[in-house]
């Protein structure tokens, strides 16, 4: 079958590939530590799904207007003045099929073919393929791990063409869980005001944040970075609502109305009684978004701490999401493989543990263990990357 430029040049998600893969193993009864999932571990909480019920039975079944329901669009309205200080109308916000919907039609609506758009690295795989098959150009920056992971403001100026029409700041990160200061933002913004680019900031992870850190907006700097910015945000990582493909999108009026339009001519408006759901996330109760957080942070300081105890890896204590980003080139170079993806497909067969290589992802030297997973079986999983690693 001849297929379209478009979709050959796409990679498919490695994520989902070795996900697959552990599945499979699973499925055969063999027993499997998976820490590849890029979704929390828990329920969406009662009341959001009672909420949706609910909707449901009253009918609220058919079509909505393509931007979502009025009462949502408010209720992220309230949001984002509530919790980043941003004050937006109604028109400059769009409810999505999840945050990659979001970013899809983002770039599908912002770019021409051969703009470019700088993607730090490490990335989270969609950035570079929505980018693709928008006929654009992804321009890589590399975040060191010197630098937990985050680039600068001199290597983003250093990145840009007169081509140049987007920066993806996601911060926190996905894969890393770093989170850039506002220090480090400013100076990143400063350098996209004065070259024109937009910031597409992509702040799903906002609310899972450990230590009393704080996340700051790219767009609640000034009003000529609110200007210059699209921000993207969803339910499926702080209302662990995966499933829901609930997602939206704030920013300038003209760029949103674009979005909603070709989702007019595509996905029409995301599901009816899904929206209720995530209505009844945001103005609810956050006892079950403080209780998810409060167990990310216990999982995460002992994850960190038994993966330092291997001898051959090394692993930075991130300060937001759900995921760590060790280090295992000198247990890789020891142990004689070629790279990180030898490396964690032996970990899988000899082992039977699931994790992320960081090919994926743009960097070789390191691989993402997320800890939406029981304490027991993080436990699990590390004391057998430990046997594989040291052979005892
Ligand atoms: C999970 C994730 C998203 C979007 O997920 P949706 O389920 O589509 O809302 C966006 N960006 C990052 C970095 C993510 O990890």
């Amino acid at each position: 079958m001849q297929l379209s430029k478009r979709v050959s040049i796409l990679s498919p998600s490695p994520t989902l590939a070795i996900t697959a893969k552990a599945n499979e193993l699973k499925r055969q009864g063999v027993d499997v530590v998976a820490l590849g999932a890029g979704e929390p571990d828990f329920n969406t909480p009662q009341h959001i799904i009672e909420a949706a019920e609910r909707a449901m039975r009253e009918g609220k079944t058919k079509y909505t207007a393509t931007a979502g329901i009025p009462e949502l669009l408010k209720a992220i309205q309230d949001k984002f003045e509530q919790d980043n200080g941003l004050k937006y109308t109604t028109k400059q916000i769009m409810v999505t099929n999840g945050g990659k919907h979001a970013l899809f039609n983002l770039f599908m609506s912002l770019l021409n073919p051969g703009d470019e758009v700088i993607i730090p690295i490490p990335f989270w795989v969609s950035y570079p393929e929505m980018v693709k098959v928008a006929e654009g150009v992804p321009v890589f920056v590399e975040g060191l791990e010197e630098n937990a992971f985050k680039v600068t403001a001199e290597q983003v100026k250093a990145a840009i063409t007169p081509r140049t029409r987007a920066l993806v700041i996601n911060s926190p990160s996905n894969p890393t869980g770093s989170i850039y200061t506002r220090k480090e933002l400013e100076a990143i913004v400063d350098v996209c005001l004065s070259h024109n680019i937009l910031m597409v900031s992509d702040e799903i992870y906002e609310k899972l944040i450990y230590d009393g850190h704080e996340h700051v907006s790219v767009a609640s700097f000034s009003k000529e970075a609110y200007e210059n910015t699209v921000i993207i945000n969803g339910m499926s990582k702080p209302y662990s609502m995966t499933g829901w493909r609930m997602g939206y999108a704030a920013g300038n009026e003209q760029l949103i109305r674009a979005m909603v339009d070709l989702s007019s001519h595509s996905t029409s408006n995301p599901t009816s009684f899904a929206q209720y759901g995530a209505l009844a996330a945001l103005t609810g109760t956050q006892e079950p978004l403080n209780m998810m957080k409060q167990e990310f942070e216990k999982r995460r300081n002992r994850v960190v701490e038994l993966l330092n105890s291997i001898e051959g890896i090394s692993c930075l204590k991130p300060e937001g999401a759900f995921y760590v980003f060790p280090n295992v080139s000198e247990a890789m170079q020891k142990q004689g493989f070629a790279d990180v993806d030898a490396w964690a497909e032996a970990l899988l067969e000899q082992e039977k543990v699931a994790l992320i290589p960081g090919s994926g992802f743009g960097a070789k030297h390191n691989v993402r263990i997320s800890y939406a997973a029981s304490m027991e079986q993080l436990e699990k999983g590390i004391e057998r990357i430990r046997k594989f690693v040291t052979g005892k």
